[in-house]
């Protein structure tokens, strides 16, 4: 008889927007004259941008002509697309990533869910609290992580570095040490950014302590201000310790088009073996590439044109950023982010829980927002809101929220 991963087992409930679908699809049905704005899901609304529409439609008609088609795609990517990233993201700012330290891939999710298959099982885990909850399930499920407290919302044998208020929702160093640290900045959910000089103790740190950063940059594009780093590399040091995950979905709208890309420096090493190896073996054995025509389209991102209409894709998710962190501060909530990032995160009023607030929202305002415990412990009593619906819809939410 077979057995299963018991570890999945050990996943509490049904996922996070699974939970709040049901809930918004049981106030519609109760409720169908009320028109339910979401400001919850981190789904981008707006069109791919033409110079991207433009380079797919020319991608599809060479996969129309023998001579032009292409099959599989080379394992770590087209070496056009790997270094218009290695100029664009990283030599123009001054870091050293080749080509061949970047892996193309389908989108950051399933790299952060499975780069740590390449460490031993004994490895321990930080992750910021709250977070992306990816990092954390992935590794309950290769069984790292030990057992779940419902009551408190933590797995043993993790290590969760609280992001609040008082440390501007930047993780201090932990006082044990992990194996693994996972980063995130701009972070989900709280739009928090990192500065420069805090992501370098961050990389002294883990050098110090032979740990390796999982740095998840799927945001950078949304980074405004100066001091705020838009890789890890630019900090010295990083190209020993640190992974850095990347994504097209918020920079350029693939959140359905799917491609991503993970840097690996080949120093980073245990003893003598290198990670990228490790990377470079798996991604051989378990994964047959992006597809040629969204890698295309990938490179189109980075054309004159592409970069000039994604500025103001972006430009207009952070207009609508605007709009909520300064609605809702009129209305007197202690809000942050949304200034490098297109999350807005807020305190829940009158010591509501999270649940508690967004069943509130949604009857009173018919606004879906996400609720903070959903991201982690600390994440309790706190909200997101997204700047990625339309502009028209994010304007009369606020207005709607204010009211009540
Ligand atoms: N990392 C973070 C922090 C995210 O918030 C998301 C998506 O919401 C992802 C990764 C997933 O990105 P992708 O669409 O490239 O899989």
């Amino acid at each position: 008889m077979f057995k299963i991963n018991t570890n999945y087992q050990k996943l509490p409930g049904s996922y996070l927007f699974s939970t709040i679908g049901k809930k918004v699809r049981s106030f519609q049905a109760e409720h169908p004259e009320k028109k339910v704005i979401s400001l919850g899901i981190g789904d981008v609304t707006q069109p791919l941008a033409p110079a991207i529409i433009e380079e797919l439609h020319k991608a599809v008609d060479e996969m129309a002509a023998a001579e032009t088609f292409k099959g599989y795609a080379p394992d770590l990517g087209y070496e056009f697309l790997r270094t218009a990233i290695a100029e664009n993201d990283f030599a123009a700012r001054g870091c050293e990533i080749q080509p061949d330290e970047i892996f193309v891939s389908d989108g950051a999710k399933c790299d952060c869910g499975n780069i740590q298959e390449l460490f031993d099982r004994d490895n321990r885990i930080a992750v910021c609290d709250p977070v992306y909850p990816v990092y954390v399930d992935s590794n309950v499920m290769a069984g790292r992580t030990g057992t779940y407290d419902e009551g408190r919302g933590i797995w043993s044998n993790v290590i969760y570095m609280p992001c609040v208020a008082e440390n501007n929702f930047v993780p201090e160093l932990p006082k044990e040490t992990p194996d693994l640290i996972y980063l995130c900045f701009p972070n989900n959910p709280t739009g928090a950014a990192i500065t420069k000089e805090r992501l370098q103790e961050w990389v002294d740190y883990a050098r110090r302590v032979g740990a390796v950063i999982i740095y998840d940059a799927a945001y950078e594009a949304y980074i405004s201000e100066e001091n705020v780093p838009h890789t890890i590399y630019e900090c010295e040091g990083a190209r020993e310790c640190a992974v850095e995950l990347r994504s097209f979905s918020k920079n350029a709208g693939f959140t359905g088009v799917r491609l991503g890309a993970t840097v690996i420096p080949k120093d980073i090493k245990a003893e003598d073996i290198t990670l990228h190896s490790l990377w470079a073996r798996r991604h051989g054995t378990k994964y047959n590439g992006a597809p040629y025509i969204v890698q295309k389209a990938g490179e189109a991102v980075y054309s004159e044109a592409g970069k000039a209409q994604l500025k103001e894709q972006i430009a207009y998710y952070m207009k609508n950023a605007k709009v909520i962190y300064e609605g809702l501060k009129s209305a007197g909530y202690s809000v942050s982010g949304g200034v490098n990032a297109p999350y807005i995160w807020l305190e829940t009023p009158k010591n509501m829980t999270s649940w508690e607030f967004f069943d509130y929202l949604l009857e009173n305002a018919n606004v879906v927002g996400t609720p903070g415990s959903g991201f982690g412990p600390s994440g309790e009593g706190h909200f997101r809101l997204t700047a990625f619906g339309s502009y028209e819809n994010t304007a009369e939410a606020i207005d709607r929220i204010k009211g009540i």
